[in-house]
């Protein structure tokens, strides 16, 4: 297992599309594992491959509250089926969008078609924190960031400050 480096915006791997999952193999397993170790320690509750650049069809998420114990759930090829009409509203962040939050309306239900970590087919209702935190990953799936529902003068500001950080950045 091992600590990959989370791409941040603006970069235009996390615009990409990603691919599906042909087979739940090793290799994919090792990634999963990868990105779930990448993603507790960056105090994440939810990351997709694309985020450490694999473009593929894998997400994973925590949204256990005991740090101690840790509930980490698998989603390969996630779809969508169903969504309520219902919204709720969270203050979303993102890992590849460091130190901004929004407010962000979305389904407060979904129901998620997947492969879990040994490859089986699953189906699972999903409502609240986890409906919505499913709904943010499956996005980046698509290359689209929780900013993109934001107003055209939010976002540029965001992306401007992001890029602005990036150029201060120095490795030596
Ligand atoms: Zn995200």
């Amino acid at each position: 297992m091992a600590i990959k480096t989370i791409l941040t915006e603006p970069n235009q791997l996390l615009r990409q599309v990603s691919r599906p999952v042909e087979k739940v193999s090793q290799e994919i397993q090792n990634l999963m594992d990868d990105m779930l170790d990448t993603m507790y320690s960056a105090n994440g509750i939810g990351l997709a491959a694309i985020q450490i650049g694999v473009p593929k069809r894998i997400i994973v998420i925590d949204i256990g509250k005991d740090k101690e114990k840790k509930e980490p759930q698998y989603f390969v090829n996630p779809i969508i089926k169903n969504t309520n009409s219902i919204l709720s509203t969270y203050e979303e962040g993102c890992l590849s969008v460091p130190n901004q939050f929004a407010e962000i309306d979305r389904p407060s239900k979904c129901e998620v078609e997947y492969l879990d970590y040994n490859g089986e087919k699953k189906l699972l209702k999903a409502e609240g924190l986890l409906a919505t935190c499913i709904q943010h990953e499956m996005d980046h799936l698509e290359g689209i960031l929780f900013i993109d529902y934001l107003s055209k003068l939010k976002k540029s500001m965001i992306i401007k400050k992001l890029s602005k950080n990036k150029s201060n950045r120095i490795v030596v």
